[in-house]
């Protein structure tokens, strides 16, 4: 029987544990604020902002949002980080990717204070998880070592490959995968679009990871029996049904699951993670912010 990984389940429990650190955040006096920026109005990164902020509100953190046009300038992103940075009541923020062509997003990273940094994005941020010192472990990884945990998947020892190496998700996965340290010790291959036969490097893993953008790439004929799969992907695709479209995964799901000993749907699967470790990111934020040292 194939494990079916409930990302909606353990995203909740990582939920109920912060609510302990809120309280002992609250008894301080101290309120966790995130703030989410969001220039330009593109529909899905409006819906993720959306789902960030009822996040925040469901869980006792002060969401606060900025919004701005899709002709900002760069000098206007740059005026709103300069506040955001200087308000104590944001501990963390982010700004939400992609921004428009006009506006370089890595300078806008460099600019973001490194201790509000809650995506983990900043070079100082990517330089103590490279190095083994993580302040703030990129959401999407981090929520993905927590299915690991869950669900007992060990990574000392495995072979895990992961597919897409992208500085939000594949790189720090795999930085994590490389570290001496629980929820790493494994054997690492990272792929990407210029790998040679992706087939036999995925079919090789014990623990299969992929994060390439493209729907369905990874099949059953790709995997070797009783691997676990995590499927990152979330593509929009038009569909027949109320919404026009449907969220598809960068694995193909049924002839997967007949190969997986244990697999992540999409959705259900990783993004609920994702969305519980920013809370998590905040809520540390705050308490080191604040100097009040609470359980995470
Ligand atoms: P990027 O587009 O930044 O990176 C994709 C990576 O996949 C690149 O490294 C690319 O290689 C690689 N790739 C593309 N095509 C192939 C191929 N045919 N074979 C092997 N590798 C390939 O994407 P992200 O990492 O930001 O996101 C990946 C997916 O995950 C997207 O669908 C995104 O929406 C989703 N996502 C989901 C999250 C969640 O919470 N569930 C969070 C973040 C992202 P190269 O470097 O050579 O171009």
């Amino acid at each position: 029987m194939t494990t079916i990984i409930d990302g909606n389940e353990v995203a909740s429990e990582v939920r109920g544990e912060l609510e302990g650190a809120i309280g002992t955040l609250a008894d301080r006096g101290v309120t966790p604020g995130l703030a989410t920026v969001l220039v330009g109005d593109d529909p899905a990164s409006e819906t993720y902002v959306n789902m960030k902020q009822r996040d925040c509100e469901e869980v006792g953190i002060e969401g606060i949002h900025v919004d701005l046009p899709g002709d900002a300038s760069s000098e206007e992103l740059y005026d709103t980080i300069e506040e955001l940075n200087a308000d104590p009541e944001v501990h963390g923020y982010l700004v939400q990717d992609p921004v428009p062509n006009q506006i370089d997003y890595r300078e806008v990273i460099r600019r973001i204070d490194p201790a509000k940094d809650v995506d983990g994005f900043h070079p100082e941020n990517v330089g103590r998880l490279v190095a083994g010192d993580a302040r703030f472990k990129p959401c999407t990884p981090h929520g993905i070592q927590k299915l690991f945990e869950a669900y007992d998947v060990e990574t000392e020892g495995a072979d895990v490959t992961v597919v897409g190496r992208s500085d939000i998700v594949g790189k720090p996965m795999a930085n994590l995968l490389l570290q001496k340290a629980e929820g790493g010790n494994a054997t690492v291959t990272v792929c990407h679009s210029r790998t040679e036969d992706l087939a036999a490097k995925t079919r090789n893993a014990d623990v299969v990871i992929v994060a390439s953008g493209v729907t369905e790439l990874v099949d059953g004929s790709m995997l070797s029996e009783g691997a676990t799969v995590i499927d990152v992907g979330i593509s929009r695709v038009d569909a027949d049904n109320e919404k026009g479209y449907e969220l598809v995964g960068d694995v193909e799901f049924e002839s997967a699951k007949e190969v997986a000993g244990a697999i992540t749907p999409v959705p259900g699967g990783v993004g609920p993670m994702t969305r519980a470790m920013l809370l998590y990111n905040t809520v540390k934020a705050a308490s080191e912010a604040e100097d009040v040292p609470v359980e995470l």
